[in-house]
């Protein structure tokens, strides 16, 4: 059996600096806020290439207090709007509703799966505050168009950069081209601990600091509170096992890309499509989508050929029951892509002869 996504696999790679590690932590004494998260937040902020990195506890809560911090610091409220792409996981929504900011979908490109810069202007308002973009399946979504018209109309630029650890845009790495950004090290993600963690990187001292306190009661003193704030914490552990897997990010990432790069020239089945990779810096591979409009007759194929495979994601956002009030907008693209969008097995840790058993099985397919 080909599995999707080998945790174990991963995990064992490091698995005597991990169990070093985590023994450190334990012997030390300390469990929450102590050396294991200030070192992990000093290597993740030089990483990624900003001044300040605050750990918390997942990536919906790194994107909810980002928004939260602004609107503590009045430069959001309640009803104002944050533009998104409309193909996103719904943790990137949630932590817009979850703030009372209104969610304002843009169509993603049919070929990257990217926000189409091009239908962004459009959608602007008076209440608009924010463009959020998700590096969807670790491929770089901004633009430097992006980047202008958050300047011609003063709007922050947000990055959801969950999925992207270690992509770039040019020389800078994803998590440092905008105001903020979030990131969550769940487990299957490229970078990801053995629980939760998360964390906001940005070059902003003052909406670092908010963030800080509002992940922490709302408090920067002891026992007195500025904000009504959360706990939101990663803990010593996880920030230790991160601070390991950190040093190996690169590598990991090289080695996605040559199985990205093996798929991409060896699946010559016209009924399904591969990725568009403009420039293989921008894309870490996350994952590795294909389109077909027999999606769901083609996973089932590969399953019988023991080939494990997944849907990211089934339900765009605008069509979930939660947001009943969104179920009646259009966005074709993005149900398009819910429709055909099947994931191939991908990780580090897959080998060559899997990789190619999956296209001989993927060209079979008629
Ligand atoms: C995983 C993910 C999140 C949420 O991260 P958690 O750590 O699971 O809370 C947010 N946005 C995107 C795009 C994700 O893939």
């Amino acid at each position: 059996m080909i599995k999707f996504l080998e945790l174990k696999k991963i995990t064992d790679k490091y698995s005597n600096e991990i169990h070093e590690a985590v023994a450190k932590v334990i012997d030390s004494g300390w469990y929450l806020q102590g050396e294991a998260v200030a070192s992990l937040e000093i290597n993740y902020a030089q990483y990624i290439g900003t001044k300040y990195c605050v750990g918390v506890a997942n990536g919906l809560d790194a994107l909810i207090l980002i928004l939260r911090a602004y609107i503590e610091l009045g430069i959001m409220k309640k009803g104002d709007e944050i533009i998104v792409p409309a193909n996103t996981f719904i943790a990137t929504i949630l932590a817009i509703t979850e703030n009372g900011l209104v969610p304002v979908f843009v169509e993603p490109h049919l070929d990257t799966y990217q926000i189409d810069d091009a239908r962004i202007e459009a959608v602007i308002t008076e209440k608009t505050r924010a463009i959020m973009i998700v590096h969807l399946y670790g491929q770089c979504a901004y633009t430097a168009n992006i980047g202008e018209l958050c300047r011609k109309y003063s709007l922050k630029l947000i990055e959801d950069n969950a999925q992207a650890h270690g992509c770039k845009f040019l020389d800078k790495h994803t998590g440092s081209l905008g105001d903020a950004a979030g990131h969550s090290f769940y487990p299957g993600k490229n970078l990801g601990a053995l629980g939760d963690a998360g964390a906001v990187t940005t070059n902003d001292e003052q909406l670092a600091e908010t963030i800080r306190s509002l992940a922490n009661y709302g408090s920067t003193q002891k026992y007195v509170f500025q904000f009504t704030g959360r706990n939101s914490r990663i803990d010593e552990i996880q920030a230790a096992i991160l601070d390991v897997k950190l040093k190996y990010l690169d590598e990991d990432i090289l080695q996605r890309r040559k199985i990205a790069q093996y798929y991409i020239e060896n699946i010559v089945n016209p009924l399904i499509v591969i990725p568009v990779v403009p420039n293989w810096n921008a894309h870490v591979f996350h994952i590795f989508p294909v389109r077909c409009n027999r999606r769901d007759e083609l996973k089932k194929y590969l399953e019988k050929n023991d080939i494990q495979t997944n849907i990211h994601y089934p339900i765009p956002p605008h069509k979930q029951e939660c947001y009943k009030e969104w179920n009646n907008l259009l966005f074709p693209i993005t149900e398009q892509i819910h429709r055909e969008e099947l994931s191939l097995p991908m990780s580090p840790v897959l080998t060559i002869d899997e990789v190619s058993y999956v296209v001989n099985k993927l060209n079979e397919f008629v």
